[in-house]
């Protein structure tokens, strides 16, 4: 109520996740909103959101007012506010358990209950590309731009009179190559504001006007609603700028994709689980043991970490995007890298290299968080089942080394018979229910069919003189 006096707010907008993890919003006038709002909630059509059947769709929404902010998109003032989905029981209401955001608090309280840890902190980190053109993004309908970067208009690049002199690495260039530093930084001002606190920006490795946004480390849960709102922030003020921003994983072939790595440490009453000065990168046998599960699970995890079909065009050698299952200090080609420059005992952690901004964060995170739980309980040693550590470049081993690693999956089809198989880590305590998987298992499936029926650009180019 304070909030909404200071900011002479007019309207409050409810925050509501979908399964594939896209903000949908509704807004009530202020007026309306009051104690009761809290308890009641606003009803909603869950079956439009993935997680009920249109026979039994009527849903409410509860908002949490922890995350209140005022939205800096909207001209109305207006109070943003997301929650949690409830169903509609009688006396009371009871949390609907397929919402993503209830998904991560119960993993959370799952971690809790086995004593392990009672805080787990992350670190996403946010790579996107900035293009001049809303059309192009959205709708790709050109074969020369898609397949002839250096031709293309959109470069980031040195513009003589009739000619695009590219950058072949753009990673950390200066002004005037950088042209959206104001951008990006309003963007870091806004999550701020956001109560999101930044780490850095910077142009990243693609030329074609790749970027990057770091925020601090946070907690798991808070984390997964920073991420929906950094994303809601990057993409709004792109558009503020005339440009548009694309978070998805491959955007240009043959030039750098976009990851959303994700860093990771455990904290029991306020100590380091992950510390320990005498283990391999300083590293705990606990560590070590979380590793083992999110290695042990890595191809039916990256059916949520990495679930659309253009996750697997990321997913390729060369680019510094994982291909292989292993671990390793300091080394951007395995799937975990432990940053040799995290010293510090309560800093000591690891990052998870394959996920990518198609996921839905909040199962993101949880099934990391569910697939570490499981290697420490069943103590799953990364070194002894052969994962490494890596210290090698594994792209540019040879095929017959390369034969003896294990690959990650490659494609969204692979990933989801891997997720059908191996799927007890994540309903373990009843975190994730299995009528959400299989929800989620049978729309991505209807993806992957469709965009193979779909005629592609590229085959255009190839096959459309023949
Ligand atoms: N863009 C790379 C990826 O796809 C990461 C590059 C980096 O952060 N140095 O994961
Ligand atoms: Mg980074
Ligand atoms: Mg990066
Ligand atoms: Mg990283």
């Amino acid at each position: 109520m304070n909030m909404i006096e200071a900011n002479d707010i007019k309207m409050i907008d409810f925050k509501i996740v979908d399964i594939n993890g896209q903000y949908r919003h509704v807004t009530i006038p202020v007026q309306q909103f009051s104690a009761d709002t809290l308890t009641s909630g606003i009803g909603f059509d869950a079956s439009n959101y993935g997680y009920a059947v249109v026979e039994k769709s009527d849903m409410v929404f509860i908002p949490d007012l922890d995350t209140a902010i005022v939205d800096p998109f909207c001209e109305i003032p207006t109070l943003s506010v997301t929650g949690n989905a409830m169903v509609i029981d009688y006396p009371e209401n009871r949390p609907l358990d397929q919402y993503p955001r209830n998904i991560v608090q119960a993993a959370e309280r799952y971690m809790k209950e086995t004593g392990v840890a009672d805080t787990m902190l992350i670190l996403p980190e946010f790579e996107f590309h900035l293009f001049d053109s809303v059309g192009w993004a959205v709708q790709p309908n050109s074969i020369s731009m898609s397949l002839d970067v250096s031709q293309a208009p959109w470069n980031s690049a040195v513009e003589g009179k009739g000619c695009v002199i590219p950058h072949q690495k753009a990673y950390h260039v200066a002004k005037p190559f950088d042209r959206t530093y104001e951008c990006r930084s309003e963007m870091c001002l806004e999550m701020e504001k956001a109560g999101i606190p930044i780490k850095y920006h910077h142009p990243e490795v693609g030329a074609s006007g790749q970027f990057e946004i770091e925020p601090m480390l946070g907690e798991m849960s808070k984390m997964a609603d920073a991420t929906m709102m950094i994303k809601y922030i990057i993409h709004n003020t792109a558009l503020k700028y005339g440009k548009t921003a694309t978070l998805m994983p491959k955007p240009v072939y043959g030039e750098a994709g976009n990851g959303m790595h994700v860093h990771m440490l455990l904290l029991k009453n306020g100590e380091p689980v992950f510390s320990d000065d005498n283990g391999y990168s300083h590293l705990s046998r606990t560590a070590h043991y979380f590793i083992g599960g999110l290695l042990k699970h890595i191809s039916s995890l990256c059916a949520i970490t990495n679930p659309s079909t253009n996750s697997f065009k990321r997913l390729v050698p060369g680019f510094e995007a994982p291909v292989t299952v292993g671990y390793a200090t300091s080394n951007r080609s395995a799937v975990i890298r432990i940053p040799a420059y995290a010293k510090k005992p309560t800093m000591r952690r690891f990052e998870l290299r394959n996920p990518d901004a198609t996921c839905n964060p909040y199962l993101c995170y949880a099934a990391i968080l569910m697939a570490g739980l499981d290697g420490i309980k069943n103590q799953i040693d990364p070194h002894e089942n052969g994962w490494g550590p890596y210290d090698v470049n594994l792209y540019s081993l040879s095929d017959e080394e390369k034969s003896k690693l294990q690959a990650l999956p490659t494609s969204l089809d692979a990933a989801l018979d891997a997720l059908e198989a191996d799927h007890d880590y994540l309903t373990a305590g009843g975190v994730f229910p299995e009528q959400l998987l299989q929800n989620f298992i049978s729309i991505k499936r209807q993806e992957c069919l469709e965009l193979s029926a779909i005629p592609h650009p590229a085959e255009f180019a190839r096959y459309y003189n023949l």
